[in-house]
C-alpha cells in the first residue's frame, strides 16, 4: 500500500531515549508512526481501533494484555497469521501503532526476542521449533544475543566459541561478551563453530541456548553510567540440544546475517521502537497492572507526547532559549535528520518487500540514528548548558540529560560499529573496492587473528 506523505510533522518518541537501563537499543529515536497519513484503503486503521477500543483495558495485568496481543495478532501484525500475527505487510504497521496509540494501549513485548529472535525463527526455524518457542517470544520472555566475543565483534565470524556434537546434543564452550540482558535471560540466540576445518564464515551454526543451566556463568558488567545492562557470558560444556539447531549445521552466517539485519533496522533511527514498549531489558512485572505501567513510561518521557519535538521545545521554552538563533538552526537540523531517517527506513521497508531482507539500506538508517543522538545530546546540551551535567529528580528532565550524554556512544557501537557499517554502504551501495580479505578462502584453524588462538580441527 501506497505511503501518502502529507505532512512533514514529525514526533519522534523519547521513551526509548530515557529509559537507557532496559536496553542499548533504547538510545535510538523513534518516530511516532501516526504522525504521517498514511492511505488507509483497506480499512486496516478502522479495523485496528475497533480491536484496541473494544480490548484496552488499563486493569489487566501485563500478561493479560500481552495475551490478548498475542492471541489477536495485534501484537506483531507483520508475522504470518498463523503465528501471532495477521501477515500485514510493514507499510500497514503505522495504522496498527497509531490505533493503538490513539487508545493509549502499551504496546507488545519488545527487544531482543521479539525484535531478533522472532523474525529469526520465522525465517530459519522449523515449525516445531516456532511451535516451541514464539509462544514465549509474544508473552514477554527475555532472550540475549550470544554473538560477540572478547576477539570477535565487528569481524564477528572470527568467533571462537566451540560447539562439538556429542550425541543428541551439542557441548558448547568459549566466552561471550557485551551480551545485553544475560542476566536474565531465559533463551540466547548463539553462534558457535561447529566446523574450524573450513573457512571462517563456513564453519558456524545457529542455535538457540537454554540459559537457566549449570554450564553458563553470566558476570555482569558496570558501564560508566553505573548501571550494568550487559555481561559477559563463560560457557563451560553449556548444552544445547540438537533440535535446537536453527537451519543447517554450517550455515550459521548466512541465519546470522538475518539477525544482524534486523538489529540493524530495530537500531535505525526512523523504524526504532514501533512495537511501542519499552519494557526489553527489565524482567517484565506480568502480574503488574497495565495501565500504571502506561503512566511509567509516560511519566519517564517528561513529556505527555513523548515526542523529541516537543521535549526540544519544552526545554528551549524552560530555559527561554526560543529567539536564540544558533538553538533555531540546530532544532531545524533534527527535524531535517528525523525527516531524512524517516524517508530511509522507508526505502529500507520498500527493499525488503521486494528482496524479502533488510538490504544494505539498515547500515544507512543506523549510522543516521548515531549521527542524530549525537546532534540531539549537543543541543541538548546548549540548551541547558552546565544544567545538563545534574543528576538526580530536580535536575532536567529527572537528572535524564546527563544519562543520555554518557549513553550516547551506544549507539555508534552496538549492532555493528559506524565504521562497520560505512565499510558496508561503501561496498554495497556505493560499489566501491572491498577491504582486502585475505583469510576467505583459509581454514579457520590456520589463522592467527586478533586474539584467537589456533585451533585444532
Ligand atoms: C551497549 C552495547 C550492547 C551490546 N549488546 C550486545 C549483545 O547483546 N550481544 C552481542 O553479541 N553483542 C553486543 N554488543 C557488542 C557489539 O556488537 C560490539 O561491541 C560491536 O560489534 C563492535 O565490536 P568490538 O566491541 O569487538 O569492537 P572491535 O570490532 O574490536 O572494533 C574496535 C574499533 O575498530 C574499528 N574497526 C574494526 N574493524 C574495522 C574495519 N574492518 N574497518 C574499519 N574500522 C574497523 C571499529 O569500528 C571500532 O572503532 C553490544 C555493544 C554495546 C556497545
Amino acid at each position: 500500500m501506497p505511503v501518502a506523505v502529507a505532512s512533514a510533522r514529525i514526533q519522534a518518541g523519547w521513551a526509548h531515549l530515557v529509559t537507557i537501563d532496559e536496553t542499548y537499543a533504547i538510545v535510538c529515536l523513534m518516530i511516532e508512526d501516526d504522525a504521517v497519513p498514511i492511505d488507509d484503503a483497506s480499512g486496516i486503521a478502522a479495523a485496528a481501533r475497533g480491536w484496541f477500543e473494544a480490548n484496552w483495558d488499563p486493569d489487566l495485568t501485563l500478561g493479560e494484555w500481552w495475551d490478548r496481543l498475542a492471541e489477536s495478532g495485534y501484537g506483531f501484525p507483520t508475522w504470518p497469521s498463523d503465528r501471532y500475527g495477521l501477515g500485514l505487510d510493514r507499510h500497514d504497521l503505522p495504522l496498527v501503532n497509531a490505533a493503538r496509540r490513539a487508545v493509549g494501549a502499551l504496546g507488545p513485548p519488545a527487544g531482543i526476542a521479539p525484535s531478533l529472535a522472532g523474525p529469526t525463527l520465522l525465517a530459519h526455524g522449523t515449525a516445531e521449533q516456532q511451535d516451541r518457542f514464539l509462544p514465549g517470544i509474544v508473552h514477554g520472555e527475555v532472550w540475549c544475543q550470544l554473538f560477540s566475543e572478547p576477539g570477535s565483534g565487528s569481524d564477528l565470524a572470527s568467533l571462537q566459541t566451540r560447539a562439538v556434537r556429542d550425541g543428541d546434543q551439542w557441548i558448547v564452550n568459549g566466552q561471550k561478551v557485551w551480551t545485553s540482558g544475560a542476566h536474565i535471560a531465559r533463551y540466547g540466540i548463539l553462534i558457535a563453530r561447529t566446523d574450524p576445518s573450513v573457512p571462517k564464515h563456513r564453519g558456524l551454526t545457529y542455535f538457540v541456548i537454554d540459559m537457566d543451566q549449570r554450564g553458563i556463568e553470566v558476570r555482569p558488567i558496570r558501564e560508566i553510567t553505573g548501571r550494568a545492562i550487559f555481561n559477559e557470558v563463560f560457557l563451560t560444556d553449556a548444552v544445547v540440544p540438537v533440535e535446537n539447531t536453527i537451519d543447517a549445521v554450517g550455515a550459521g552466517w548466512g541465519v546470522a546475517l538475518t539477525t544482524l539485519a534486523n538489529e540493524r533496522t530495530m537500531l535505525g533511527a526512523g523504524s526504532f521502537g514501533s512495537s511501542g514498549s519499552s519494557m526489553s531489558i527489565t524482567k517484565p512485572d506480568l502480574g503488574a497492572r497495565v495501565g500504571d505501567l502506561v503512566r511509567d513510561t509516560d511519566s519517564m518521557t517528561a513529556t505527555p507526547s513523548g515526542g523529541v519535538g516537543a521535549l526540544l521545545r519544552a526545554l528551549v521554552e524552560q530555559y527561554g532559549r526560543g529567539d536564540d538563533p544558533l538553538i533555531r538552526q540546530e532544532y531545524a537540523t533534527i527535524h531535517s535528520l528525523l525527516e531524512i531517517a524517516r524517508y530511509t527506513d522507508l526505502r529500507s521497508k520498500a527493499a525488503v518487500e521486494r528482496g524479502g531482507r533488510p538490504g544494505p539500506e539498515v547500515s544507512v538508517g543506523k549510522l543516521a540514528a548515531s549521527h542524530l543522538l549525537r546532534t540531539l545530546r549537543e543541543t541538548m546540551y546548549r540548551v541547558c548548558g552546565a544544567d545538563a551535567t545534574l543528576w538526580g529528580d530536580d535536575a532536567p528532565l529527572g537528572g535524564r540529560m546527563h544519562d543520555i550524554g554518557l549513553s550516547s556512544y551506544l549507539i555508534s557501537i552496538g549492532g555493528g560499529t559506524d565504521q562497520i557499517q560505512r565499510n558496508i554502504i561503501g561496498e554495497r551501495v556505493l560499489g566501491l573496492p572491498g577491504e582486502p580479505r585475505v583469510d576467505k578462502d583459509v581454514a579457520f584453524h590456520d589463522l592467527l587473528v586478533g586474539t584467537q588462538r589456533p585451533l585444532s580441527g
